[in-house]
Order: structure tokens, then C-alpha cells, then sequence
């Protein structure tokens, strides 16, 4: 555990984990755990700023989300999880950097941007919203990661981060915090079952990692594909069909997938018989995840002990930072 070079937390989602998140940061994290100190973070609070009116449903994500991490083979040997409400510090530190950052800047964060648009907040748009990258700022920096695995959305969000630390180090003339970068994956971005951009919960297009196997096979047959391909022997789209970045994503056999992709591009594969093909891929790919998540549910109480260990010890390290933040502030009276 000692000689574990960096650490890494930062991206947060919410709701439950679904395929996009899994090729955006969830593979990544399962990789890295053996060789970096690794933070997985249950965002409650980010969780609150769209969902303030209904917190029943927040508090029952974070165990929902903790058996989505814990399914997917984050290992709570090796990794620290932990709820970010119970971290009081990161939202102390939050306080300090809304200072370092301009109202206009964060209007113009493209991912802010495109969710205020999403979700249609108009007039009613909180203040808490538009400085959820600030407070993101604070979640990576209050256990000073490094190395962020996330989705290519979130790049802006590391890019405020360090312009925020960049700032902080600068006026208060001390090196608390390093600079960090992201990881982004191979298949940087993975599209909705209905071919939109970005698989989200949100947009009422994902896959979820407890999907159970009929449910998926129902959303992959009801999933978007080439408009055109009319008749089975209609020569196919494979660029830009979901289907087949899917496939990409998660069939390890990839001469099958190539086959498959040339076999559609000259016409004669119908899509009943790739979309089962891909059912069938993706459940294979579920299987063992929805067996792990099963025997952790069998034990609520012994999740949110894991979960409760892991917020204890990132109390620990928020602390620490946190005296050194206000060390460099000329805030610490004592
Ligand atoms: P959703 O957008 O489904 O409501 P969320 O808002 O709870 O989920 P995000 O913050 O959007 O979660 O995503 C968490 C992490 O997963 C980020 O690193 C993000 O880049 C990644 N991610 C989410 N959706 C996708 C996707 N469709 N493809 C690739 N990465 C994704
Ligand atoms: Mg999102």
C-alpha cells in the first residue's frame, strides 16, 4: 500500500453505474487500483444539486452506486471508498477556491454548459449547480490526486481544477497542491442505445450494470442502428452504428467483430441477428458482475462498513490537507 504512487478520485457519478461509465473511467479504476492509492468517491453531495427535493432517493443511490463499484471489481482491499458528504472538508475547501474562480468562467465550462441545456433548468438554475465544478475541484485536490480516470466530458473539469490549484499555489505562495491529469480511455466516449452522443441516465438511453439479462437483451433490440438498412441484403451502415461501437467496446473477439463489420457493409446480415449477437455479447460481459453484486447485497450491513472504513480514512488525509491549505491562507489560528 505504501509504495502506491499517486492517488486518484475526482470523477462522480450519481445514479447507477451504467456502460458508458464502465468505458469511461470504471475499466480504468479496476486496472489502476493494483498500482495507485486509489479514491472511489459516492457523490451525494453532486448527487444533491439536482436532487435536492427528493435526498430519500439520494441516500438509497449511495448503496445502490457502492454495489455498483463493488460488482464491478473495485476491491475495497486495495481502493478507499468513501461518501463525500461525510467529508466536511472538501466542502470547506470548496469555500476557499469559489474565490479563486469568476461566475463567468464557470458559465462558460462546456460540460456545465451542455448539462444546464440537458436538463432545462432556465431561470430555476441553482447557484449550487453552476459551482459543482469548483466543489469537483475540491473532491480531487482535498486528497491531492494526480491522475483522474474519466470520460472525455470531463476534461474541462480537470482543466478548472488546475487552473483553480494553479491560482491557489500562486497567491498563497505555497506548493500544496500537484497538478493533475486525466486519463481518458480508448473509447473516449460511448453512444446511447438510441445513437445519441453520450449514454447517460439522463437521457433515458443506458445500460445498466444491474440490468438484468432480459432487460438488456430488450434495450439492444430496441436499439438504434443503420436507418437505411432496410432489407437484410440492404448493404449496411458500421460507421456511426451504435451497435457496432458496442461491439468495439466490449467484445474481446475482435476478428469476429471485424467479420460481422464487413459481412453488414456488403449486405446480407440483418440487424434481429447482429443485435442478438450483441445481447448476447454484453450479458456475457455482465454476468459476473451481476454475480458479485448479488453477494454483496446479501450483506447491506457489511457494505456500508467497507464504505464507513474507507470515509475514515480519507477524513484522515482531508484533514491534513486541509491544515495545510489554511496554513498557506494564514488561517490557522492554532
Ligand atoms: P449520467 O450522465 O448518466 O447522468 P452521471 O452524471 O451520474 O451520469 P457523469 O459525471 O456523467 O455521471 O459520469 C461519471 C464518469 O463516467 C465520468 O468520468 C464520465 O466521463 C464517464 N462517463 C459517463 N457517461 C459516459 C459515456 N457515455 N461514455 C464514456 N464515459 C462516460
Ligand atoms: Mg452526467
Amino acid at each position: 500500500m505504501q509504495n502506491r504512487k499517486v492517488v486518484l478520485t475526482g470523477d462522480r457519478p450519481t445514479g447507477p453505474l451504467h456502460l458508458g461509465h464502465y468505458v469511461g473511467s470504471l475499466a480504468n479504476r479496476v486496472l489502476l487500483q493494483d498500482t495507485y492509492l486509489q479514491y472511489v468517491m459516492l457523490a451525494d453531495v453532486q448527487a444533491l444539486t439536482d436532487n435536492f427535493d427528493d435526498p430519500e432517493k439520494v441516500r438509497q443511490q449511495v448503496l445502490e452506486v457502492a454495489l455498483d463499484y463493488l460488482a464491478v471489481g473495485i476491491d475495497p482491499q486495495k481502493s478507499i471508498i468513501f461518501i463525500q458528504s461525510m467529508i466536511p472538508e472538501i466542502a470547506e475547501l470548496t469555500i476557499f477556491y469559489l474565490n479563486l474562480v469568476t461566475v463567468n468562467r464557470l458559465k462558460r465550462n462546456p460540460t456545465v454548459k451542455t448539462e444546464i441545456a440537458q436538463k432545462g433548468f432556465g431561470e430555476s438554475l441553482t447557484a449550487g449547480f453552476l459551482m459543482y465544478p469548483v466543489s469537483q475541484a475540491a473532491d480531487i485536490t482535498i486528497v491531492k490526486a494526480q491522475l483522474v480516470p474519466v470520460g472525455e466530458d470531463q476534461l474541462p473539469m480537470i482543466e478548472q481544477t488546475n487552473e483553480i490549484t494553479r491560482k491557489f499555489n500562486t497567491l498563497y505562495q505555497a506548493d500544496v497542491f500537484p497538478e493533475v491529469s486525466a486519463l481518458i480511455p480508448k473509447v473516449a466516449r460511448l453512444v446511447g442505445t438510441d445513437g445519441k452522443a453520450k449514454m447517460s441516465k439522463s437521457l433515458g438511453n443506458a445500460i445498466y450494470l444491474s440490468d438484468d439479462a432480459d432487460t438488456v437483451v430488450k434495450k439492444v433490440m430496441a436499439m438504434y442502428t443503420d436507418p437505411n438498412h432496410i432489407k437484410i441484403s440492404d448493404p449496411g451502415k458500421v460507421e456511426g452504428n451504435p451497435v457496432f461501437m458496442f461491439l468495439d467496446a466490449f467484445d474481446p473477439d475482435i476478428a469476429k467483430v471485424q467479420e460481422l463489420k464487413d459481412h453488414y457493409a456488403r449486405g446480407g446480415l440483418g440487424d434481429v441477428v447482429l443485435k442478438k449477437y450483441l445481447a448476447q455479447v454484453l450479458n456475457t460481459f455482465l454476468e459476473p458482475i451481476r454475480v458479485r453484486r448479488r453477494d454483496f447485497a446479501r450483506d447491506k450491513g457489511e457494505v456500508m462498513r467497507i464504505v464507513r472504513a474507507g470515509t475514515m480514512a480519507t477524513r484522515e488525509i482531508a484533514g491534513k490537507t486541509m491544515q495545510e491549505v489554511k496554513e498557506a491562507m494564514k488561517i490557522a489560528y492554532w
